[in-house]
């Protein structure tokens, strides 16, 4: 590292964070808009010096991801620019839930409560914290719904211009629910990986433009840390046992497990042993696949389920995934289309809580963990659901509607109980 590099990373306020540091040689390099290492093109990831993190000061700290300030790449003063204010989501005690799938203690997270209805918020809103201190201007994206929402409703916020491209194909509602947020949203006639493709090659053209799942990435998927912190204080500052976390491009659950990790460092839990499941539908389980054949190496797979928010046929981050559940005594698992219907519709009926397929994702794979044996049933066990089931009606229009339709009059209505 040179001197000018290191005098360059001093000028920048992003709290803890340290450096970029890659993921498969170690090398580092300064803080900077990067995500691929210089030596190798391997993932870089924010390495930090921590000081000063105590139960005390994050208790009272704002009710939201910010309260974790002091854990994320993002300035100490984070709060005092307009941002979203995702996170600090409940965590509910699921005995109705926990019956049904045999497992003694079990918590729902309950991430549908953030901003846009998805745990998105969370990473773009640390992404939006750094872009800024970073010297970005616009907010960009390629998504296929929930990130969409997440960055036209947070650079709205902040008063910033958003340039988010989706495939044109995508439902509806989704087009709709970023549209409404006033930014700037190109519908490109291509697949996904098609509109990937085309932001990677404008964030290297752009040089305004900070794409929160391409170029600051790093900073970026640390957003993911914070539901591994709110698990943990909610339980009482404690770990659970084990927590079963959707896997797309697989960075969340790596985050939660890095966030596991750092608060029994820093002496803010029992370093005590969790293990960690991922959850994958069977139409894209490729994570899953390399799991049951015992491959370090992830394979490509062409999408088709209607998980849509977990559809990423080429996961980044799923070797890491694979590392994760190994070291900890986890697993992956997956689970058909129908499977993630009925789950969607057994948390409804149980627990009040209605999640999109992704959420479908995580119960069914639960379920389907303990029928294996690979979920300890006495264990305490987290399920994280990640997004609200308004964004994927389609899933469960066909299943549900009124017991039945009848005139006014009570006896009707008294017909109509006697056959529900
Ligand atoms: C993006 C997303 C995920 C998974 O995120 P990764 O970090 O890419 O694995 C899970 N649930 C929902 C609802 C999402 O939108
Ligand atoms: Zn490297």
């Amino acid at each position: 590292m040179t001197v000018d590099a290191l005098s360059t990373t001093t000028t920048l306020n992003l709290g803890p964070a340290r450096a970029l540091s890659c993921r498969e040689c170690g090398h580092e390099i300064p803080l900077a808009p990067e995500f691929a290492c210089p030596e190798c093109f391997g993932p870089l990831e924010v390495a930090y010096d921590f000081a000063g993190v105590t139960r005390e000061r994050i208790e009272a700290g704002p009710k939201s991801i910010w309260r974790y300030a002091s854990l994320l790449p993002v300035p100490t003063n984070v709060t005092e620019h307009p941002n979203t204010e995702p996170g600090l989501t409940r965590l509910v005690r699921a005995e109705r839930l926990g019956k049904e799938l045999g497992i003694k203690k079990l918590w729902v997270k309950d991430d549908t409560g953030n901003p846009t209805h998805s745990f998105k918020d969370r990473v773009v809103a640390v992404a939006l914290a750094a872009a800024r201190e970073l010297g970005f201007t616009v907010l960009a994206c390629p998504s296929t719904g929930n990130l969409a929402n997440a960055v036209a409703a947070a650079a709205a916020r902040a008063g910033w211009r958003s340039v988010v491209l989706v495939p044109s194909s995508l439902e509806k509602a989704k087009i709709q629910m970023t549209a409404v947020y006033g930014g700037t949203l190109i519908a490109v006639n291509g697949t996904y990986d098609d509109v990937n493709r085309l932001a990677t090659e404008l964030a290297a053209e752009e040089e305004d433009w900070a794409f929160v799942n391409v170029n600051v990435r790093p900073y970026y998927a640390e957003g993911s840390k914070t539901l591994g912190y709110e698990v943990a204080e909610q339980l009482g500052w404690r770990l659970p046992e084990q927590i079963v976390v959707p896997v797309a491009s697989g960075s969340q659950l790596t985050k939660v497990d890095k966030a596991f990790g750092e608060l029994g460092k820093l002496g803010l839990v029992e370093p005590t042993a969790y293990r960690m499941f991922g959850a994958q539908a069977t139409g894209c389980s490729p994570v899953s696949t390399a799991y049951a054949e015992g491959h370090d190496v992830v394979r490509p797979v062409r999408p088709d389920t209607i998980a849509r928010s977990l559809a990423i046929g080429n996961p980044a981050d799923g070797p890491y995934v694979l590392d994760s559940v190994r070291r900890t005594g986890g697993a992956v698992a997956d689970v058909s289309d129908d499977e993630v219907v009925d789950a969607i519709r057994l948390l409804a009926r149980t627990e009040g809580i209605f999640a999109e397929t992704a959420g479908g994702v995580t119960v069914a794979t639960a379920r389907k963990l303990v029928e294996t044996g690979k979920l300890d049933p006495d264990a305490e066990t987290v399920l994280l659901i990640t997004g609200d089931g308004l964004k994927t009606l389609d899933a469960v229009a066909d299943h549900v509607g009124p017991t039945a339709t009848v005139d006014i009059s009570t006896a009707a209505v008294r017909e109509a109980l006697k056959q529900s």
